[in-house]
């Protein structure tokens, strides 16, 4: 039985479901996975996570399919990119297979909080790990959680798909070889005070160019950009110095492009004076998949695509509507991309 909730209302906010699973990393190896009602955490105040950020998180979607099945897109690769995340955080990771064992136990726990199919929403799922225990001189704490909560969101766009107006920020997202190649909630602490000066101008969000010469295009603070050229080729950013975050849903839509739509793709460094000559800009991410970038604010100076202010451009509209057809099960799926909750 699916909880009495009007899904179509529902907006991106948290509200807690009836179970999360969690597990304590002591020495030196992980508990089992535990479900749990508990919503609140209970840490020492001197824990690593609230002295010196140390916490990596992941964000994925679980959808009720036509037939009633419930699936998850790709979460190995969710498992896979969470392990670097940690690494690099100094956080013992959480091994794919335990992961996948949390996720399957998450929502089958709380099945009646995934949204219905045709609904427009669905089941977003946060796992994330974090420093638990206490410490004070700069080190990894001695302990740590893991923990995957989930919650029902809305449909991304209730109004349909309206493209956004963004701004070419000031700041930077991510240093040359820093943690931009990750999924940490640092990279997002420090990415606020932009994004609050962003919307105060009236900007959905910022276009972060590459630290070291602020000349090429990486990302915003939560999505990657993709562009469509005048010719149909499809172009994502890459970075030299690799600090963009591997998005699952533009590595899903390059194939998508190139294998299943037989559109030219191209992953290469995107100097930001090419920008005005693509016809097509979108962000991509899991929350929206993709939403149209119409116009780009270059200190005054304004880039306007051709696709214009009132819906998705064609090429990009193609794209969503293949990659959302597989993820809701109406399209067929390239093997091993989508994973059934049994
Ligand atoms: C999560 C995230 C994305 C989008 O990745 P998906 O796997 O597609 O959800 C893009 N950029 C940053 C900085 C992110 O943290």
């Amino acid at each position: 039985m699916a909880k009495n909730i009007d899904w179509g209302s529902l907006s991106f906010t948290y509200q807690p479901t009836d179970y999360r699973v969690t597990a304590k990393w002591q020495d030196g190896k992980w508990s089992d996975l535990e479900l749990t009602t508990d919503s609140q955490v209970h840490i020492s105040e001197c824990a690593g996570v609230l002295q010196y950020a140390q916490t990596v998180f992941e964000g994925l979607k679980a959808y009720r399919t036509e037939d009633g099945k419930i699936v998850t897109f790709r979460p190995d690769l969710n498992a896979q990119r969470m392990i670097d995340s940690a690494r690099r955080l100094a956080i013992p990771e959480v091994s794919e297979e335990m992961f996948m064992q949390a996720l399957d136990m998450l929502v089958k726990a709380n099945e009646e909080w995934v949204p219905p199919y045709g609904s427009g929403a669905t089941l977003y799922v946060r796992p994330f790990i974090y420093g638990s225990g206490p410490i004070i001189g700069v080190a990894p704490a001695p302990e740590d959680e893991f923990r995957m909560l989930c919650m029902p969101v809305g449909p991304d766009f209730k109004a349909g798909i309206k493209p956004i107006v963004i701004k070419v920020s000031d700041y930077d997202r991510a240093a040359p070889h820093g943690t931009g190649n990750i999924k940490a909630g640092l990279n997002y602490a420090m990415s606020l005070y932009a994004g609050e000066l962003a919307h105060e101008e009236g900007f959905s969000e910022n276009m972060y160019l590459d630290a070291a010469t602020r000349t090429y295009v990486e990302e915003t603070g939560g999505a990657n950009f993709i562009f469509i050229t005048k010719d149909g080729k499809v172009i994502t950013p890459q970075s030299k110095s690799d600090s963009i975050l591997p998005s699952v849903t533009r590595r899903s839509l390059m194939i998508v492009a190139k294998d299943i739509l037989g559109m030219e793709t191209e992953q290469r460094m995107v100097a930001f004076d090419e920008v005005k000559d693509f016809v097509e800009c979108g962000l991509c991410g899991t929350a929206a998949v993709i939403s149209p970038v119409g116009k780009i604010n270059d200190h005054g100076t304004e880039i306007a695509f051709p696709s214009g202010m009132d819906e998705m451009g064609p090429t990009l509209k193609k794209l969503y509507d293949t990659l959302t057809g597989i993820q809701m099960g109406t399209v067929e799926a390239p093997e091993g991309w989508i994973h059934e909750i049994k």
